[in-house]
């Protein structure tokens, strides 16, 4: 069922003047995910830039009940106030607000724990592929190629592949999404909000400042992302695997973007050799070959 726009409410419970840096895509990501979640919410927010743009109390801009935590402990914390607010009646689905650096590495074990426990909860993971609060430090969700504070030469290893890892866990429902398409976007979160158990939304959020680009670029790197199929907007329900429509042109290589089209906007792969450009063609060739396996019933996941 698609989202329509009496589904969405008008209020972004995401306030003006917060202290992110200018075409922030986490900014753009939280407004949206606040219209489609609505008033009926309550964020644990793993520490990260999002604990920076929320700003010190009693004047933060999330107009939401926020519980700031360690990068480690947010599903677990996540997990016991959906127990709590269960024994209260209370239909609230508490969110975890996570970046990658928090998801992929230092926050895994809690994740996993939670996912295998299968608690209520919302897990939203807004992945810039760096640690962008701390300089913009390789993370197990930079890209192969990518230069970062701590991989100058750029990164050897490809992307782990986290919403496949999320989706061996057996949960009900995981997707991805980008800030290029935000109908998409808050289409999957009002989804993922519905579900009884947990569920797992990655959201590609690229950042001006990490990836080296122009600031008004935010969301058209977004939508390169998609085009180039370098981004896969799929969904997980259910035992089954879903392609969003934005991705089914990904299915027939013929049909994508060049993955120049989406580095040459970055500074982060400025200069880099073809070598690179071939293992990235490599990586988005195997990762839509395993997609299209499970899209069409060949492989049960
Ligand atoms: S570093 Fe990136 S994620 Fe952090 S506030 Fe700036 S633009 Fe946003």
């Amino acid at each position: 069922m698609s989202l329509g726009i009496r589904d969405i409410s008008n209020k972004p419970r995401l306030l003006p003047g917060t202290s992110a840096c200018p075409g922030c895509p986490e900014n753009i990501a939280l407004k949206a995910i606040s219209m489609a979640l609505g008033e009926n919410a309550v964020f644990i927010v793993v520490a990260g830039c999002s604990s920076i743009i929320q700003g010190m109390g009693p004047k933060s801009t999330y107009n939401y009940p926020v519980l700031n935590i360690a990068f480690a402990a947010g599903p677990a914390a996540a997990a016991g106030m959906a127990k709590a607010f269960k024994l209260r009646n209370k239909d609230i689905k508490p969110v975890v607000w996570a970046g990658d650096g928090g998801t992929a590495d230092i926050g895994f074990a809690s994740l996993s724990g939670a996912a295998e426990r299968n608690d209520n909860i919302l897990y939203i993971c807004v992945d810039n592929e760096a640690y962008m609060n701390t300089g913009g430090h390789r993370s197990g969700s930079t890209p192969f190629g990518a230069k970062t504070a701590s991989t100058p030469g750029g990164k050897k290893e490809n992307k782990k592949d986290l919403p496949f890892i999320m989706i061996a866990h057996h949960v009900p429902y995981v997707a991805t999404a980008s800030v290029g398409y935000l109908h998409d976007l808050m289409d999957k979160i009002k989804k993922a909000r519905s579900i009884e158990g947990f569920s797992y939304v990655q959201v590609l959020t690229p950042d001006p400042y990490g990836w080296m680009f122009d600031p008004s670029k935010t969301a058209e790197l977004g939508k390169l992302a998609v085009q180039t199929c370098y981004w896969p907007l799929i969904e997980y329900e259910n035992g089954k695997l879903f392609i969003s429509q934005e991705s089914m042109h990904c299915l027939d290589k013929r049909t994508r973007k060049p993955i120049k089209e989406f580095l040459k906007l970055q500074g982060r792969y400025k200069g880099v050799s073809e070598e690179v450009i071939r293992g990235l063609e490599d990586y988005i060739d195997r990762m839509w070959e395993r997609i299209k396996s499970i899209y069409e019933g060949k492989v049960i996941l």
